[in-house]
C-alpha cells in the first residue's frame, strides 16, 4: 500500500472523493497517540483522523460526573514521549490539558476532523482500501472518503449511554435516576439523600466527590471491589524533581519504576492472590478501623487482579464511610420503589437521587457497519490476531489497551507496530495485509475473546458473543501481558505465515 503517496496531503480520487493512506477513527488518547505516530514515524504518508464529537479526548471529554479523575497513574497512562510532571492520578480535565499540548506541540489539529461521525466501513478486494461513510457537521451531512488502511481508536464502550440494568419498578422511583455517563447539568445534589449504585472505580471517585453537598450518600453495592488506597504523589519523581533533572528522564524513569512495580504486583496476584489478597485488605482496613465489618463491604469473592484495581487518592472514599457522611451497603435489589430501592434484606433505603454507576456497553468496532465485498462483516466471526488485527478483515487494526496496566502503553507499541507493517509493505509493494491462522495452527482450539477465569469485568461478561474468537496459541489471544508483549511486538516478523499480503 501507499506506494502511491509521497506527500502527507490527501489525493482526490475521481475528482471528488478525498483518499488517505491512513484513517485514524477517533481522537481520544488512543487516536491522538496514533496520530503523533503517523506524523513521527511516517512522514511521508497520508493520514485523517475522524472524531464524532467536537472535541478531542473521547472517554476524557465526553464523562463530566463530580470528581472525574483516572484510576491509574499519567506516568505510564500518559504517552511514553511527552512527560508527565503533574500528581500521579489526574482529574479529567488535566488529561484534556495534556493531550491538547500533545496536539498543539505537533500540530496534528490539522489533521482532525471533529464532529465526522462514521456510519459505514466497507472494503473493497478490487480496490484495496476502505470506503468510509458517515455524516459530519451539526446538520448531518453526508460525507464519503477513502483509505487504504484503517486504524481503530474507537474505544470499547457505547459513548451515547451507560448500562444500567433492568431493575424492576424503576418507573414508580419518583425521584431521579441518573448514569454518570451521561451527566446532567442541572442536577442539584445539595441536601439529598443520594444511593451510588456500583462498586468500580466510578462509585468509588463520585462517593467521596458529592458527599460534602449531599444531605448523606449511600454506596450500595451487590459484591465489594479490590482497591490501593495511597497519597496521589510519585516519590521518585518528586526526588528527582527536586535534584533539578530532566523531565523527560523523569517520566522514562518513573515509568519504568512504575511498571516493574506492576509486574511484581501482577505476577503476585497469580502466584500468591492470598498474600496480595491480604495486603490489599490490609490497606483498606486502616482508613475504616478495627470494628468496620470488611468481610462483608470489601472482601471481594474473586482473586485481586481479575478485575481492574482502582487507586484511591488519599483513600478518600474510605475516609467518607468513617466520617459518616457517606455509607456502604452490601446487598442485592429487590425492587425500586415510590421512595428508593427495596434490598433482598427486606431494608429499604430511601432516596432522592439514584444514581447507576452500573457500567459500560460494549461497542466492538465503533457501532460502524462493516462489510467486506458488500458481505456485512461479522466480528465475532474472526479471530484474533495479538488482539490487534483479525482474520479475514485486511488493513485494519485496532488498538484495545490493558487492563492491568494504563491502556496508553498499548498505544504506543501498536503506533511502533503500524509504523513498521507501513513501511514494509511499501518495500514490498505489498497494497494489503490479512492476518490468516496459518495451515500448521488450523486445528487450533477456539474461545471466547478472553478468559473469564483470567479477566471477568461484567461489560465485557455480558456482550463476549459479540467479540472476536482467541486461539490456544498467544499470537492469537489478546494476552493483556503488557511486559511480554513490549518484547515480542517489536519482535514481530512481518514476513511470517500469518500476515498474508497482496499487490
Ligand atoms: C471514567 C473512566 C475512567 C478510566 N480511567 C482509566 C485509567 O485511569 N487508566 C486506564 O488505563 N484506562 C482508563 N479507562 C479506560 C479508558 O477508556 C481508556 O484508558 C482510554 O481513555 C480509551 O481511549 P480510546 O481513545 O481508545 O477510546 P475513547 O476514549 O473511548 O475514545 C474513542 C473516540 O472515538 C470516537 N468514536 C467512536 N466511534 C466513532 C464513530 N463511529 N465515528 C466517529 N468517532 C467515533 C468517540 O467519539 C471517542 O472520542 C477509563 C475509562 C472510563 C470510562
Amino acid at each position: 500500500m501507499a506506494d502511491t503517496s509521497v506527500a502527507t496531503k490527501p489525493s482526490t480520487q475521481n475528482g471528488a472523493t478525498e483518499h488517505f493512506d491512513v484513517l485514524i477513527v477517533g481522537a481520544g488518547i488512543s487516536g491522538v497517540g496514533a496520530a503523533y505516530h503517523m506524523k513521527d514515524q511516517c512522514p511521508d504518508k497520508s493520514y485523517v483522523v475522524l472524531e464524532g464529537l467536537d472535541t478531542f479526548g473521547g472517554t476524557w471529554a465526553m464523562h463530566k460526573y463530580p470528581g472525574i479523575r483516572s484510576d491509574s497513574d499519567l506516568y505510564t497512562f500518559g504517552y511514553r514521549f511527552k512527560p508527565w510532571t503533574g500528581a500521579p492520578i489526574a482529574t479529567a480535565q488535566e488529561i484534556l490539558t495534556y493531550m491538547g499540548e500533545v496536539i498543539d506541540e505537533n500540530d496534528l489539529g490539522q489533521h482532525i476532523r471533529y464532529k465526522h461521525k462514521i456510519i459505514n466501513a466497507s472494503w473493497s478486494n478490487k480496490d484495496q482500501q476502505w470506503t468510509i461513510e458517515g455524516t459530519k457537521g451539526d446538520d448531518n451531512q453526508p460525507y464519503k472518503i477513502t483509505a487504504n488502511f484503517l486504524w481503530m481508536c474507537q474505544g470499547y464502550y457505547r459513548h451515547s449511554e451507560g448500562y444500567t440494568p433492568d431493575w424492576e419498578g424503576m418507573d414508580d422511583f419518583e425521584g431521579r435516576i441518573v448514569h454518570p455517563q451521561t451527566w446532567p447539568e442541572d442536577i442539584d445534589l445539595k441536601g439529598k439523600n443520594v444511593i451510588v449504585i456500583g462498586s468500580g472505580a466510578t462509585a468509588a471517585t463520585l462517593v467521596p466527590a458529592i458527599a460534602g453537598d449531599c444531605n448523606h450518600v449511600t454506596l450500595l453495592q451487590r459484591s465489594p471491589t479490590y482497591f490501593i488506597p495511597g497519597r496521589n504523589e510519585n516519590e521518585l519523581a518528586d526526588q528527582l524533581r527536586a535534584l533539578k533533572v530532566d523531565e523527560n528522564w523523569i517520566h522514562e524513569i518513573t515509568r519504568r519504576k512504575i511498571l516493574a512495580d506492576q509486574a511484581e504486583l501482577t505476577r503476585l496476584s497469580f502466584e500468591e492472590p492470598e498474600l496480595v489478597k491480604a495486603e490489599l485488605l490490609a490497606g483498606v482496613k486502616a482508613f475504616l478501623g478495627e470494628d468496620f465489618d470488611m468481610e462483608k463491604h470489601f472482601t471481594p469473592k474473586y482473586l485481586p487482579w481479575r478485575q481492574r484495581i482502582a487507586f484511591v487518592p488519599d483513600g478518600d472514599i474510605f475516609k467518607g464511610i468513617a466520617s459518616g457522611k457517606a455509607s456502604v451497603v452490601t446487598d442485592e435489589i429487590d425492587r425500586f420503589t415510590k421512595e428508593g430501592i427495596l434490598l433482598k434484606s427486606g431494608e429499604t433505603l430511601k432516596a432522592d437521587i439514584i444514581i447507576t454507576a452500573t457500567g459500560f456497553n460494549l461497542s466492538v468496532l465503533g457501532d460502524i457497519n462493516f462489510a467486506i465485498d458488500g458481505k456485512p462483516l461479522n466480528f465475532a466471526d474472526t479471530v484474533t490476531y495479538r488482539g490487534m488485527m483479525f482474520t479475514g478483515i485486511p488493513n485494519m487494526l485496532w488498538v484495545f489497551g490493558y487492563f492491568r496496566a494504563s491502556w496508553t502503553l498499548r498505544v504506543d507499541l501498536l503506533g511502533d507496530f503500524v509504523a513498521r507493517l507501513l513501511k514494509h509493505m511499501t518495500k514490498i509493494g505489498a497494497k494489503s495485509v490479512t492476518m490468516e491462522i496459518p495451515e500448521k495452527d488450523k486445528g487450533m482450539k477456539l474461545d471466547t475473546w478472553i478468559d473469564p477465569e483470567n479477566f471477568n469485568p461484567g461489560y465485557l461478561m455480558r456482550s463476549m458473543n459479540l467479540l472476536p474468537k482467541r486461539g490456544e496459541k498467544h499470537e492469537w489471544q489478546h494476552t493483556q501481558d503488557y511486559w511480554t508483549e513490549r518484547e515480542e511486538i517489536p519482535e514481530i516478523d512481518l514476513t511470517d505465515e500469518a500476515f498474508v499480503y497482496r499487490k
